[in-house]
């Protein structure tokens, strides 16, 4: 996924975008992990549990210099094969 071309927040893709990315950060995670938050309130410095973090995407957005995910389990690798 690549979310920096996504500016319109209102959009679908950037719903579906935010969801994939939470699904991926969360997936190995017990309900209630709270994980650092990539929005713009937040920047990686807060964490936030999975719901709390879907908002603040939404509301917020998502900081468009984070990207790769390295602090959410994406690997170099995996970006080198996208
Ligand atoms: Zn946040």
């Amino acid at each position: 996924m690549n979310h920096k071309g996504v500016k319109d927040r209102q959009k679908p893709e950037y719903l579906a975008g935010v969801n994939e990315f939470l699904h991926f950060a969360f997936i190995r995670k017990s309900d209630g992990t709270m994980l650092k938050c990539p929005c713009l309130n937040c920047r990686l410095v807060l964490s936030q549990n999975r719901k709390n973090m879907q908002c603040h995407l939404l509301v917020y957005g998502i900081d468009p210099t984070y990207n790769p995910w390295v602090s959410h389990g994406e690997s170099i690798q995996e970006i080198d094969n996208e």
